[in-house]
Protein backbone atom coordinates (compact mmCIF):
# COMPACT_ATOMS: atom_id res chain seq x y z
CA UNK A 1 0.00 0.00 0.00
CA UNK A 2 0.92 3.39 -0.58
CA UNK A 3 1.07 4.59 3.08
CA UNK A 4 2.66 8.15 1.77
CA UNK A 5 -0.38 8.84 0.07
CA UNK A 6 -3.03 7.45 1.00
CA UNK A 7 -4.59 7.38 4.70
CA UNK A 8 -7.27 4.65 6.15
CA UNK A 9 -10.01 6.67 7.92
CA UNK A 10 -12.98 5.67 10.15
CA UNK A 11 -15.87 7.93 10.57
CA UNK A 12 -18.90 7.02 12.44
CA UNK A 13 -17.81 3.30 12.37
CA UNK A 14 -17.27 2.95 8.57
CA UNK A 15 -13.79 2.16 7.49
CA UNK A 16 -12.33 4.03 4.38
CA UNK A 17 -9.53 4.94 2.58
CA UNK A 18 -8.60 8.75 1.38
CA UNK A 19 -6.12 9.81 -1.16
CA UNK A 20 -4.13 12.53 1.15
CA UNK A 21 -3.96 15.62 -1.71
CA UNK A 22 -8.09 15.10 -2.15
CA UNK A 23 -8.53 15.72 1.61
CA UNK A 24 -6.18 18.83 0.95
CA UNK A 25 -8.76 20.39 -1.16
CA UNK A 26 -11.24 21.97 1.16
CA UNK A 27 -14.93 21.08 -1.17
CA UNK A 28 -13.87 17.58 -2.27
CA UNK A 29 -15.31 14.89 -0.46
CA UNK A 30 -14.38 11.24 -1.37
CA UNK A 31 -13.70 7.67 -0.42
CA UNK A 32 -13.10 3.89 -1.13
CA UNK A 33 -14.99 2.09 1.10
CA UNK A 34 -13.50 -1.58 2.59
CA UNK A 35 -16.13 -4.42 4.22
CA UNK A 36 -15.82 -2.99 7.16
CA UNK A 37 -18.40 -2.33 8.84
CA UNK A 38 -21.84 -3.10 8.30
CA UNK A 39 -25.23 -2.14 9.20
CA UNK A 40 -26.69 -3.41 11.37
CA UNK A 41 -24.07 -5.24 13.44
CA UNK A 42 -21.43 -2.66 13.28
CA UNK A 43 -18.58 -5.60 14.15
CA UNK A 44 -20.11 -6.91 11.01
CA UNK A 45 -17.41 -7.84 7.88
CA UNK A 46 -20.16 -7.11 5.28
CA UNK A 47 -20.35 -3.49 4.09
CA UNK A 48 -22.01 -4.22 0.69
CA UNK A 49 -22.99 -1.34 -1.26
CA UNK A 50 -24.12 -2.82 -4.35
CA UNK A 51 -27.07 -3.96 -6.12
CA UNK A 52 -26.08 -7.53 -5.39
CA UNK A 53 -29.41 -10.31 -5.39
CA UNK A 54 -28.01 -11.83 -1.72
CA UNK A 55 -28.96 -8.85 0.16
CA UNK A 56 -31.87 -6.79 1.09
CA UNK A 57 -32.25 -3.57 -0.93
CA UNK A 58 -32.76 -2.25 2.56
CA UNK A 59 -29.87 -2.99 4.08
CA UNK A 60 -27.71 -1.32 0.98
CA UNK A 61 -29.76 1.83 1.13
CA UNK A 62 -28.77 1.85 5.08
CA UNK A 63 -25.35 0.81 4.35
CA UNK A 64 -25.17 3.75 1.49
CA UNK A 65 -26.58 6.35 3.62
CA UNK A 66 -23.91 5.59 6.47
CA UNK A 67 -20.92 5.87 4.05
CA UNK A 68 -22.30 9.01 2.61
CA UNK A 69 -22.71 10.13 5.70
CA UNK A 70 -18.95 8.78 7.02
CA UNK A 71 -18.05 11.49 3.75
CA UNK A 72 -19.44 14.15 4.83
CA UNK A 73 -21.41 13.91 2.10
CA UNK A 74 -25.04 13.43 3.65
CA UNK A 75 -26.80 15.79 2.05
CA UNK A 76 -25.56 15.08 -1.09
CA UNK A 77 -27.73 12.87 -3.92
CA UNK A 78 -26.58 9.46 -4.89
CA UNK A 79 -25.65 8.94 -8.14
CA UNK A 80 -25.10 5.68 -8.96
CA UNK A 81 -24.74 3.42 -12.32
CA UNK A 82 -25.80 -0.37 -13.67
CA UNK A 83 -22.54 -0.72 -14.73
CA UNK A 84 -21.87 -2.62 -17.90
CA UNK A 85 -18.05 -3.25 -18.73
CA UNK A 86 -18.46 -0.14 -21.12
CA UNK A 87 -16.72 3.53 -22.45
CA UNK A 88 -20.02 5.44 -21.80
CA UNK A 89 -19.11 8.60 -19.27
CA UNK A 90 -22.54 10.26 -18.13
CA UNK A 91 -22.23 13.97 -16.88
CA UNK A 92 -24.21 14.96 -14.31
CA UNK A 93 -26.18 18.67 -14.47
CA UNK A 94 -28.18 18.48 -11.07
CA UNK A 95 -28.58 17.16 -8.31
CA UNK A 96 -32.50 17.49 -7.71
CA UNK A 97 -34.51 15.25 -7.07
CA UNK A 98 -34.47 11.23 -7.53
CA UNK A 99 -31.25 9.72 -10.00
CA UNK A 100 -32.25 6.58 -12.04
CA UNK A 101 -29.25 4.25 -12.37
CA UNK A 102 -28.54 4.74 -16.36
CA UNK A 103 -26.03 2.35 -18.16
CA UNK A 104 -22.33 3.42 -18.04
CA UNK A 105 -19.28 3.40 -16.34
CA UNK A 106 -17.87 6.76 -15.60
CA UNK A 107 -19.86 10.04 -13.97
CA UNK A 108 -18.57 13.62 -14.48
CA UNK A 109 -20.27 16.65 -12.40
CA UNK A 110 -19.31 20.25 -11.75
CA UNK A 111 -22.49 20.11 -9.58
CA UNK A 112 -22.03 20.00 -6.10
CA UNK A 113 -23.72 17.91 -3.58
CA UNK A 114 -23.77 15.16 -6.35
CA UNK A 115 -22.00 12.03 -4.97
CA UNK A 116 -20.74 10.19 -8.03
CA UNK A 117 -20.22 6.19 -6.88
CA UNK A 118 -18.84 3.48 -8.77
CA UNK A 119 -19.18 -0.25 -7.41
CA UNK A 120 -16.42 -3.06 -7.44
CA UNK A 121 -15.00 -6.10 -6.14
CA UNK A 122 -11.81 -6.68 -8.54
CA UNK A 123 -11.92 -3.66 -11.11
CA UNK A 124 -10.40 -0.89 -10.52
CA UNK A 125 -12.24 2.58 -8.98
CA UNK A 126 -10.68 5.57 -10.02
CA UNK A 127 -11.53 8.89 -8.70
CA UNK A 128 -10.79 12.20 -10.11
CA UNK A 129 -10.36 15.67 -9.16
CA UNK A 130 -10.00 19.06 -11.31
CA UNK A 131 -8.78 21.83 -9.26
CA UNK A 132 -8.97 24.34 -11.46
CA UNK A 133 -12.81 24.06 -12.84
CA UNK A 134 -14.24 22.38 -9.67
CA UNK A 135 -15.06 19.55 -11.18
CA UNK A 136 -15.04 15.30 -10.14
CA UNK A 137 -15.75 11.98 -11.66
CA UNK A 138 -15.90 8.62 -10.86
CA UNK A 139 -14.50 5.74 -13.15
CA UNK A 140 -15.18 1.84 -12.98
CA UNK A 141 -12.19 0.22 -15.01
CA UNK A 142 -12.30 -3.27 -15.00
CA UNK A 143 -10.47 -5.18 -17.77
CA UNK A 144 -13.40 -4.67 -20.34
CA UNK A 145 -13.64 -0.92 -19.35
CA UNK A 146 -9.86 -0.57 -19.20
CA UNK A 147 -9.70 -2.11 -22.92
CA UNK A 148 -12.50 0.51 -24.35
CA UNK A 149 -10.64 3.28 -22.42
CA UNK A 150 -13.03 4.46 -20.45
CA UNK A 151 -10.80 6.26 -18.35
CA UNK A 152 -9.24 8.37 -21.35
CA UNK A 153 -13.05 9.16 -22.34
CA UNK A 154 -13.74 10.18 -18.81
CA UNK A 155 -10.94 13.13 -19.04
CA UNK A 156 -11.76 14.01 -22.76
CA UNK A 157 -14.91 14.17 -21.53
CA UNK A 158 -13.87 16.21 -18.78
CA UNK A 159 -11.95 18.36 -21.58
CA UNK A 160 -14.98 19.15 -23.39
CA UNK A 161 -17.51 20.20 -20.79
CA UNK A 162 -15.48 21.38 -17.72
CA UNK A 163 -12.30 22.69 -20.10
CA UNK A 164 -10.39 20.46 -17.78
CA UNK A 165 -6.59 20.09 -18.40
CA UNK A 166 -5.26 16.97 -18.01
CA UNK A 167 -1.94 18.73 -16.53
CA UNK A 168 -3.55 20.13 -13.54
CA UNK A 169 -5.79 16.86 -13.02
CA UNK A 170 -5.24 14.60 -9.74
CA UNK A 171 -6.20 10.96 -9.73
CA UNK A 172 -6.78 8.17 -7.69
CA UNK A 173 -6.81 4.57 -8.12
CA UNK A 174 -8.36 2.54 -5.20
CA UNK A 175 -8.07 -1.35 -4.18
CA UNK A 176 -8.71 -3.65 -7.14
CA UNK A 177 -7.26 -6.97 -8.54
CA UNK A 178 -3.46 -6.40 -8.96
CA UNK A 179 -1.01 -8.78 -11.59
CA UNK A 180 -0.24 -10.94 -8.61
CA UNK A 181 -3.99 -11.95 -8.41
CA UNK A 182 -5.00 -11.44 -11.65
CA UNK A 183 -5.44 -14.43 -14.32
CA UNK A 184 -6.25 -14.32 -17.92
CA UNK A 185 -6.33 -16.36 -20.92
CA UNK A 186 -3.99 -15.97 -23.82
CA UNK A 187 -7.00 -14.21 -25.81
CA UNK A 188 -7.25 -11.41 -23.47
CA UNK A 189 -3.73 -11.31 -22.78
CA UNK A 190 -3.27 -11.02 -26.68
CA UNK A 191 -5.70 -7.91 -26.53
CA UNK A 192 -3.97 -6.21 -23.83
CA UNK A 193 -0.24 -6.70 -25.25
CA UNK A 194 -1.52 -5.37 -28.85
CA UNK A 195 -1.62 -2.25 -27.40
CA UNK A 196 -0.16 -1.94 -24.24
CA UNK A 197 3.53 -4.29 -24.29
CA UNK A 198 4.83 -5.02 -20.65
CA UNK A 199 1.39 -5.46 -19.33
CA UNK A 200 0.83 -8.52 -18.69
CA UNK A 201 3.39 -11.43 -17.23
CA UNK A 202 4.74 -14.52 -19.52
CA UNK A 203 2.58 -17.98 -19.75
CA UNK A 204 2.94 -19.56 -16.14
CA UNK A 205 3.08 -23.14 -15.45
CA UNK A 206 -0.93 -23.40 -15.54
CA UNK A 207 -0.55 -21.77 -19.00
CA UNK A 208 -2.19 -18.18 -17.71
CA UNK A 209 -1.04 -14.78 -18.37
CA UNK A 210 -1.03 -12.17 -15.06
CA UNK A 211 -2.25 -9.02 -16.44
CA UNK A 212 -1.75 -6.11 -14.68
CA UNK A 213 -4.39 -3.30 -15.11
CA UNK A 214 -2.82 -0.71 -13.33
CA UNK A 215 -0.18 -0.94 -15.23
CA UNK A 216 -2.67 -0.39 -18.30
CA UNK A 217 -4.09 2.72 -16.64
CA UNK A 218 -1.01 4.00 -15.88
CA UNK A 219 0.26 3.69 -19.73
CA UNK A 220 -3.25 5.13 -20.95
CA UNK A 221 -2.61 8.72 -18.36
CA UNK A 222 0.78 8.96 -20.24
CA UNK A 223 -1.17 9.26 -23.40
CA UNK A 224 -4.03 11.54 -21.80
CA UNK A 225 -1.03 14.20 -20.39
CA UNK A 226 -1.34 13.74 -16.63
CA UNK A 227 1.47 14.38 -15.03
CA UNK A 228 3.13 11.18 -12.93
CA UNK A 229 3.29 13.04 -9.90
CA UNK A 230 -0.45 13.41 -9.78
CA UNK A 231 -1.13 9.97 -9.80
CA UNK A 232 -1.91 8.21 -6.65
CA UNK A 233 -2.49 4.47 -6.45
CA UNK A 234 -3.21 2.38 -3.57
CA UNK A 235 -1.90 -0.56 -4.77
CA UNK A 236 -3.66 -2.87 -2.88
CA UNK A 237 -4.79 -6.04 -4.13
CA UNK A 238 -8.68 -6.91 -3.34
CA UNK A 239 -7.70 -10.77 -3.90
CA UNK A 240 -4.98 -10.50 -1.63
CA UNK A 241 -6.60 -8.57 1.30
CA UNK A 242 -9.96 -10.50 1.74
CA UNK A 243 -9.75 -9.68 5.11
CA UNK A 244 -10.92 -5.62 4.38
CA UNK A 245 -11.83 -5.85 0.78
CA UNK A 246 -14.80 -7.66 -1.50
CA UNK A 247 -13.10 -9.71 -4.00
CA UNK A 248 -15.54 -11.42 -6.86
CA UNK A 249 -12.33 -13.63 -8.19
CA UNK A 250 -12.10 -15.05 -4.44
CA UNK A 251 -15.92 -15.25 -2.92
CA UNK A 252 -17.80 -15.31 -6.67
CA UNK A 253 -21.53 -14.05 -6.47
CA UNK A 254 -21.38 -14.34 -2.59
CA UNK A 255 -19.28 -11.42 -3.08
CA UNK A 256 -20.46 -8.11 -2.01
CA UNK A 257 -19.21 -4.44 -3.58
CA UNK A 258 -17.19 -1.76 -2.02
CA UNK A 259 -17.84 2.18 -3.22
CA UNK A 260 -15.33 4.63 -4.55
CA UNK A 261 -17.61 8.03 -4.15
CA UNK A 262 -16.45 11.48 -4.47
CA UNK A 263 -18.66 14.96 -4.46
CA UNK A 264 -18.45 18.58 -3.87
CA UNK A 265 -19.69 19.88 -0.69
CA UNK A 266 -21.56 23.10 -0.53
CA UNK A 267 -19.35 24.09 2.50
CA UNK A 268 -16.79 23.48 4.24
CA UNK A 269 -17.67 22.62 7.61
CA UNK A 270 -16.99 18.68 8.21
CA UNK A 271 -13.95 18.37 6.70
CA UNK A 272 -11.01 17.24 8.44
ZN1 LIG B 1 -3.19 -10.30 -5.26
Amino acid sequence: MNKEEFLLREVQGIRYYTCRIFESMPQVRHGFSTRCCGAPDPKSDSFNLGDVSWDFPARVSENRRRFLSALHLENALLITLHQVHSNHVHIIEDNAGQWNPADGDALVTRVKNAALAVQTADCLPVLIVDPMNNAVAAVHSGWRGTLSRILPRTIRVMQRAFDSDPSTLEIAVGPGIRACCFEVGSEVADLFENEYPGCCSAMDQSGKYHLDLAKVLDIQMNFSGILRHHRHDLAVCTRCKQDEFFSYRAEGPAAGRMMATIGLASDEAGKW
